[in-house]
């Protein structure tokens, strides 16, 4: 047997890309297109790089405190980490151990089976109906836990709070993991259930509705117990995971709701006049309560605009996988992005000869 044979082979996740030109319309990742708030930039400004000589506070306890204070918890309900993969990776590491499959849906988050590889899961990937929606029913059998984003990545679709409760009460014996990563958009978050339910598990980041993807801030809150399994594995793996700068950062743009709350009406009403634009267009377009949408034209195959948008400088996300290379996932941009896109679009459709 040779060295290979002894060594860690993955498959990877592949993130969108992040071209580096900057006259690009980048609609791929799901970024938000606004700056942080403010008080970010001044904590900045104001940071002592000195204090970057000592190791940060492992528990980053600032971030934490700051954390729990926006949403009514105890410092011991949340758990940060280095953006929400981060924060998923260990929730997986720590919870899923058990020879039962772990259940998430067939279209998802592309990292869940990444993980679950990595970190040798059993698990099963239940498909969502025809319509692209979660079927609650589905996840009622023996698991060795359940994950999923809600609203969903990448069609956008949500599930209401009662059925997620139904998700959860299914499921007593294992750990059921809410993604909440684009909850702040128009969806109920989960974190009430936290309450209700020992085994449920809250996900948020910092990345989308904070406008923050740079800072790598992700969390999850859930009963004490399950945060101390969790901090124990992290210290497992490795104490310092949130510099200085970010613990800082972090704490400042969490105590700014009004701004936050301002940058997520804007983007729900660029959702929505978009989602209406693209329809009027004769896309199909999935009701999304995200800061994307996921959209399929009859006429043109989704890797034929995807390529055409390209080369308008213009980036979408588009995967050759079954039952959705027809569609694109479309971040919410500005306004300005949005009509850039839809013009694109028109020229585009204008010249397939039908
Ligand atoms: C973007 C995203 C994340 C991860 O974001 P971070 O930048 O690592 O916080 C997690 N889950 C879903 C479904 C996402 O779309």
């Amino acid at each position: 047997m040779g060295f290979e044979d002894k060594i860690r082979r993955v498959v990877p996740y592949v993130p969108g890309e992040q071209p580096k030109a900057d006259n690009i319309v980048k609609l791929n990742t799901n970024e938000n297109p606004y700056p942080p708030s403010p008080s970010v930039r001044e904590t900045l400004k104001r940071f002592d790089a000195d204090s970057l000589r000592l190791y940060p506070d492992p528990a980053a306890s600032v971030l934490v405190h700051a954390i729990a204070e926006y949403y009514g918890l105890r410092d011991e309900e949340v758990f940060v980490g280095v953006g929400s993969d981060d924060v998923l990776a260990m929730c997986m590491m720590t919870f899923f151990n058990s020879e039962m499959p772990v259940l998430f849906p067939d279209i998802t988050y592309s990292f869940y089976d990444v993980w679950a590889e990595l970190f040798r899961i059993p698990y099963e990937q239940i498909p969502l109906d025809d319509a692209f929606h979660i079927v609650p029913g589905d996840y009622l059998k023996p698991n060795g836990g359940i994950i999923f984003p809600n609203p969903n990545a990448p069609t956008g679709s949500l599930l209401p709070l009662d059925t997620v409760r139904s998700i959860a009460a299914g499921s007593p014996d294992s750990v059921v993991i809410v993604d909440e990563a684009y909850v702040d958009f128009g969806g109920e978050s989960a974190l009430p259930l936290i309450r209700e339910f020992p085994n449920v598990v809250v996900v948020q980041t910092f990345s989308k509705s904070r406008s923050a993807a740079g800072l790598r801030i992700g969390y999850a809150m859930a009963d004490a117990s399950l945060i101390r399994y969790l901090n124990d594995v992290k210290y497992s793996f490795n104490s310092y995971t949130m510099n200085r700068l970010t613990i800082e950062a972090g704490a400042a743009c969490i105590r700014d709701e009004a701004y936050f709350r301002s940058c997520c009406e804007k983007i729900m009403a660029t959702r929505e006049r978009t989602t209406a634009a693209l329809r009027d267009m004769g896309f199909r377009v999935e009701d999304s309560a995200a800061n994307f949408v996921f959209a399929s034209h009859p006429g043109v195959m989704g890797r034929y605009i995807f390529e055409y948008l390209k080369t308008r400088n213009i980036y979408v996300r588009w995967w050759d996988k079954p039952r959705i290379s027809s569609y694109l996932r479309i971040t919410i941009g500005t306004d300005r992005q949005m009509d850039i896109l839809l013009d694109a679009l028109r020229d585009y459709l204008g010249a397939v000869p039908s």
